[in-house]
């Protein structure tokens, strides 16, 4: 008999009661060290004092109106991502998927406005992710998204990341926008190289495309920038954004410039809860903490941390790992072994990792992980490494 909440998921047999900092608490009393983060939406941690005081605040106060009325509270998050970023306007979305679908009905607009409808094709890539609706698993392409739901939306091809070549050859007449991960989270933690950025930009503006960014899981300060691309200085012209946005409050947006979003008029595009006070009030203390020198210079130096701590794990567990990659604290262990073995195996020892493409463990801490909560993240890793090798 299927189960009352639909089977879509291969849960583990954890259930969680509380959160705080770094750390949750099960209904067995036992702790963990959340180093997955909810897949990086819990930018700040469970709990943060600041944004539960914020939630609270505006609870108490007004939870909806609708996009029909003026909404300060998106207004100043929109002023603030504007201030902070390459975009001059913002569409609010309760998802991330949401949040590109906004970007590519945005490309796809803009043609139409200037003239050129015919241009309604994207190029994606390989082993990309964009969300689960209908258009984005038809722009990721990948069998495991799109099997059984066919026909897919026309339009998407996806070529190899860092094959310029390929790039080039998937662009036709007919091609409106390129839409890349600046660093691929699902895929398996791969960082784009600086200098595909800057030849995707070059070739977006030789040929008169968008430039697609989708920082939905990089993006809000996980590589120790506000967002990714800005380590290669090649900018987007339309960037979805969400997860650590809200601090594990839904929150998704679209970031576009002027001229990306100039078909973008009354009546175009909507959402009911898109922007709505709870999200954009958490969302606003998210950015107040997140978006500062002094911040991310300490993701960078955890990031340091943590790197330097699994490398040494990897180093001693040569038959159950193989490498780590990644950037800031959206970090990846590539294993030998399975790595659904490495992630369950984590959670007997107490530390909670996501598995991703490529059999890798995704590390995704909050970005105000301590360094003791690090180091305690390795000792736990390199505990569940050593009863992976007992069983060998
Ligand atoms: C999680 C994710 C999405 C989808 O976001 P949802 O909030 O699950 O819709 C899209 N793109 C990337 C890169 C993601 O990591």
């Amino acid at each position: 008999m299927i189960t009352a909440v639909m089977p879509t998921y291969a849960r583990a047999p954890l259930s969680f009661v509380k959160g705080e900092g770094s750390w949750l608490l099960d209904d067995q009393g036992r702790r963990y060290l959340d180093i997955g983060g909810g897949i990086a939406v819990n930018a700040l941690g469970h709990a943060h004092p600041e944004l539960v005081k914020t939630l609270k605040t505006q609870a108490e106060n007004l939870w909806h109106t609708s996009n029909l009325y003026q909404i300060p509270n998106q207004q100043e998050l929109a002023d603030k991502l504007v201030a902070n970023t390459f975009a001059d306007t913002v569409f609010f979305t309760n998802s991330g998927t949401e949040a590109m679908e906004a970007a590519v009905k945005m490309a796809r607009k803009y043609f139409s406005h200037i003239g050129q409808p015919e241009r309604y094709k994207m190029i994606a890539f390989t082993d990309s992710f964009h969300g689960r609706t209908l258009g984005m698993i038809s722009a990721a392409g990948a069998p495991k998204l799109t099997n059984g739901f066919g026909p897919m939306l026309p339009g998407f091809s996806q070529v190899p990341l860092h094959d310029l070549d390929a790039v080039k050859a998937a662009i036709d007449d007919e091609t409106a926008a390129i839409i890349i991960e600046p660093v691929q989270g699902e895929g398996g933690i791969l960082p784009v190289e600086d200098s595909f950025m800057r030849d995707l930009r070059t070739l977006c503006d030789e040929n008169g495309l968008l430039l697609i960014m989708d920082e939905i899981q990089c993006g809000i300060g996980r590589t120790g920038k506000l967002f990714a691309h800005e380590w290669s200085g090649a900018l987007p012209d339309i960037m979805a954004v969400a997860k650590g946005i809200g601090g594990g409050f839904p929150l998704g947006a679209c970031l576009a410039t002027e001229k990306a979003a100039a078909g973008m008029t009354a009546g175009s595009h909507g959402t009911t809860y898109g922007g709505n006070p709870m999200a954009c009030a958490v969302g606003r203390k998210v950015m107040d903490i997140i978006a500062k020198d002094d911040f991310l210079a300490g993701v960078s130096e955890k990031s340091g941390l943590f790197r330097q701590a699994l490398e040494g794990l990897v180093a001693s567990h040569p038959d159950v790992f193989e490498l780590v990659r990644g950037a800031g604290l959206m970090l990846g262990i590539k294993c030998k072994v399975p790595n659904m073995n490495v992630v369950n195996a984590g959670y007997d020892a107490g530390v909670l990792t996501v598995p991703g493409g490529d059999n890798v463990i995704r590390l995704l801490p909050p970005l105000n992980i301590s360094n003791d909560d690090i180091k305690e993240a390795v000792a736990r890793l390199d505990q569940a490494a050593t009863a992976i090798e007992a069983k060998q």
